[in-house]
């Protein structure tokens, strides 16, 4: 466990049990409720469904509404807090239709709401929020079809606020309300003047290209107030970014819009809600630092803070306690799901347990200054000999270009090289404290574990800004992993590796698994991916949407797995970038006809290669392992 830090990041949602398996505990943190994640697996490829399959875990998504929620609620009351807390989820952090109706029907007890940013998220957050006390924010671009459309659903019911996030979208938004005789209720989003630490913090500071400046606020405001709206303003925004790190950037910016707050109320608008958007961070490297892929701070802690820094200005200021909207979504989604992929095969870069074989003789004039290297290696002197390996590699290197050396001779060298670099790193690894340099040779010492997966389409996060998920082995945690390696995809792209993990230090480049079983699938988790990776996911060489399965705890203590979805199949994707598969099946037919006219082929064959060829367009788009005769 201790190796791939599960008891940091797990959250007490995942742990290894003892049988060596990493097990999900879906509900109350009870034993009861824990579910092997190899059980899982095999249980679904006995049902047909092919790795690599992504879970989800709606026990898991209730759990998380109920930890904000709560700790929300308890801040609250700690400190005597008079107004309440309403959470409002960002569909876009994970649009898939059972994640908002998880949320808007669980959530429903602590009138948690949505927020949208586009005009097919209100679409959908409207027939899913059925509770007048949730609210629906509306951020984002918004044209006269998104305006009305929020405006008609005030006149349902809906507790709906548009937020001005553009200078311009003053005069249509009261354009609009005019023309439908509406209402609205309206918001501004404020830029932060506080940018951040952490990968998502663009939306912060004056160059963010979101939300209003304080002279952009001050003529919102007096556009208002000239048409007698002014009793319209409602709420101030604003948003620091994703996955902020450090709890001391989320107390300034709370008290820098808190003085907004309050300045906009002493204009004579009746406010009411403080919206604090998203930031709240997950621990992805179980470090508790304020490190990128990390936060320094406690749910408990983040509503604390926000509590009591926006309750200590509004005491200052003499204004009543806003009611308080965040809009956390990967705090809310992030554990919710997890892809399973398994190793399909292994490239194995150096094995230490090689037999070294004899050099022959007439090779050895060659080699001389590496034969000298290794005579010499002890384990005081491993930096000098790996700078003269170096040199002498390049020599050898050279010779070759200008054909003093031979092929066999280059490709004995080599080798000899790599067993020296080897034996570097082993005299070195048994120190605490790893130079970069001897790191760089664990790197480059270490295996290729080929993954059946996309990057680019299951976590475009670690590809797009070098996020770490972690990752681990599901199954044989009770025997000691033997090999280091890192992790590539089945895409044709260089890109399409994995060598960033988290683990015992800050910085690891290999991941610790295990010779993969001959008789049985090796299976890795990438777990904490639920927020943001499966629509930002692409279709690069063609590979689709993973299989999807959900798995719910339900009342009587069964596990039921449900939601059942088959991937993109060949077809799918083909038809995504406007292939008709029925024209390419066409047109293979008209191919093997002329080579049965021409004799290339039987008629017997032609069947075939065409079955195969309809079985391929129906087929899964990652690597299957029992293909169809
Ligand atoms: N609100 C807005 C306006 C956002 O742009 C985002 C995402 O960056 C969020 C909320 C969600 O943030 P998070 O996922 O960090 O909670």
């Amino acid at each position: 466990a201790a190796l791939y830090r599960i008891e940091e990041w797990g959250n007490g949602y995942f742990h290894i049990n003892a049988d060596g398996e990493v097990e999900v505990r879906l509900k109350d943190r009870s034993p009861l409720s824990s579910i092997s994640l190899l059980k899982i697996a095999k249980g679904l490829q006995e049902r047909g469904m092919k790795l690599p399959v992504l879970l989800r875990f709606s026990n898991i998504l209730d759990d998380r509404i109920q930890h904000i929620n709560e700790s929300f609620a308890q801040a609250i009351k700690d400190v005597g807090y008079q107004g309440c807390y309403r959470g409002v989820y960002p569909i876009k952090v994970n649009q898939q239709q059972q994640v908002v109706e998880e949320i808007t029907k669980y959530g429903k007890q602590y009138h948690h709401g949505l927020e949208t940013g586009s005009k097919a998220e209100l679409i959908a957050a409207q027939a899913y929020i059925d509770d007048p006390e949730a609210c629906i924010i509306c951020n984002g671009y918004k044209d006269e079809e998104y305006i009305d459309l929020a405006l008609r659903g005030i006149s349902l019911g809906i507790n709906t606020v548009l937020v001005i996030e553009m200078p311009g979208e003053t005069e249509i938004i009261l354009e609009r309300a005019r023309v439908l005789k509406i209402k609205p209720n309206i918001g501004i989003r404020m830029k932060p003047s506080t940018v951040a630490s952490g990968h998502w913090t663009d939306s912060g500071g004056d160059r963010s290209v979101f939300g209003l400046n304080t002279t952009q606020v001050i003529t919102v405001v007096d556009t208002l107030k000239r048409e007698g709206m002014l009793d319209c303003l409602k709420m101030l925004h604003y948003h620091l970014g994703s996955q902020i790190p450090n709890i001391h950037d989320i107390r300034i910016g709370a008290t820098e819009a808190t003085r907004f707050y309050a300045g906009l109320i002493h204009e004579g608008a009746p406010m009411g809600l403080l919206d604090i958007g998203g930031g709240l961070a997950i621990d992805y490297d179980g470090s508790r630092s304020n490190s990128s892929n990390s936060r320094n701070y406690t749910t408990k802690e983040y509503c604390d803070d926000i509590v009591e820094e926006i309750m200590s200005i509004c005491k200052e200021t003499k204004i009543p306690h806003p009611t308080i909207i965040s809009e956390s979504g990967r705090a809310l989604v992030s554990y919710y799901s997890v892809l399973l992929f398994n190793i399909l095969d292994t490239n194995i870069f150096w094995d230490e347990n090689q037999k070294e074989e004899e050099i022959p003789e007439e090779l050895l004039p060659a080699l001389d200054n590496l034969l000298y290297v290794r005579e010499m290696l002890n384990e005081k002197n491993t930096q000098e000999c790996l700078n003269d390996l170096n040199y002498y590699r390049e020599e050898i290197r050279n010779k070759f270009l200008y054909g003093t050396v031979n092929m066999r001779e280059r490709a004995v060298a080599e080798h000899l090289y790599w067993s020296i670099i080897a034996a570097i790193y082993k005299m070195e690894a048994k120190g605490a404290y790893l130079s970069p340099q001897i790191k760089e040779l664990e790197h480059q010492l270490s295996d290729i574990f080929y993954g059946n997966f996309s990057l680019f389409q299951s976590l475009p996060d670690v590809w797009a800004i070098d996020q770490l998920f972690p990752i681990m082995p599901i199954h044989l945690l009770d025997k000691k992993p033997d090999r280091k390696a890192i992790l590539s995809d089945i895409t044709c792209d260089s890109e399409g590796k994995i060598d960033q993990f988290i683990g015992r230090s800050d910085h690891n480049t290999t991941l610790p698994l295990h010779t993969p079983p001959e008789d049985d699938d090796y299976i890795l988790g990438v777990f904490l991916v639920g927020a943001y990776q499966e629509t930002l996911g692409d279709l690069h060489n063609l590979l689709g949407d993973t299989n999807v399965v959900s798995i719910t705890y339900d009342e009587e203590g069964k596990f039921l797995l449900h939601n059942e979805l088959e991937g993109d199949t060949v077809a799918d994707v083909l038809s995504y970038v406007e292939y008709d598969p029925k024209q390419l099946e066409a047109k293979i037919r008209t191919k093997a006809e002329r080579a049965v006219q021409d004799g290339l082929i039987t008629t017997q064959q032609r069947r075939k290669i065409i079955s195969a060829y309809t079985a391929g367009l129906r087929g899964y788009t990652y690597y299957e392992t029992d293909q169809e005769d």
